[in-house]
């Protein structure tokens, strides 16, 4: 199961990404937040790959895979960023089978589903300062680059510098959903540290599709 062990590399590379940037995801969730959204993800990042890794050495295939990584992410993250990231890879792994590697569309429309629980889950809008504005710019973009015709690792890249750019441009907003939200005006000027984090993962993931 080739597919099954790809799923695997993406994994360990964002476990990676995650682990060298827990200090400063911390810093910048601390900013208006509890501050621990580095070790969440870290938690999280560790679990997932690992657990990913056991049902990948039994030859599962990219469902059985992100689904174990999925649940393992969720259990060990804690954290309202450990529920959606959880949320969101069980919804990818059902767009899945084990049969057969999917591709860039299969991926760019997983995404999306992935996009949409997180939305269905915390219930923000694009603009409430979250994980969500630079996820929904990321799967649109995937969406159309994939339509376009390029192949998976361009629309891939593509996507990537979306999603950076509005991870960077949250730091302008004021923050309307989770424990951010109380300190709000404090925010003003740090991008929000969720948004953060899901522009380094995509970016991870790309150095392990290439
Ligand atoms: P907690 O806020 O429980 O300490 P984390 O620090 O791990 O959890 O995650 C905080 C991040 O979670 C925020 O920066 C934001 O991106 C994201 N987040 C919080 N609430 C929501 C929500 N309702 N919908 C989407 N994302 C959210
Ligand atoms: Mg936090
Ligand atoms: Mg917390």
């Amino acid at each position: 199961q080739r597919a099954g062990q790809l799923v695997c590399a993406v994994l360990r590379a964002v476990r990676t990404t995650i682990d060298r940037h827990a200090d400063e995801l911390g810093r910048i969730d601390a900013v208006a937040g509890d501050g621990d959204h580095g070790i969440g993800m870290q938690r999280g990042a560790g679990a997932a790959s690992l657990a990913a890794e056991e049902a990948g050495e039994q030859g599962a295939g990219v469902r059985t895979v992100l689904t174990r990584a999925a649940d393992a992410w969720a259990d060990r993250a804690g954290g309202t960023s450990g529920a959606l990231w959880g949320a969101a890879l069980r919804a990818m792994a059902e767009t899945f089978n084990d049969a057969s590697a999917p591709s860039g569309t299969d991926v760019a429309t997983a995404v999306q589903q992935a996009a949409q629980a997180i939305v269905r889950y915390g219930k923000a809008e694009l603009g409430d300062k979250t994980m969500v504005d630079a996820l929904l710019p990321f799967s649109t973009a995937l969406r159309h680059a994939v339509d376009d015709g390029l192949p998976l690792g361009d629309a891939w890249q593509r996507a990537t510098a979306v999603a950076q750019a509005a991870a960077d441009d949250t730091a302008s907003l004021l923050p309307r959903k989770g424990r951010a939200r109380p300190h709000a005006e404090k925010s003003l000027g740090t991008p929000d540290a969720g948004a953060v984090s899901l522009a380094l993962v995509v970016a991870a993931v790309h150095t392990a599709l290439v």
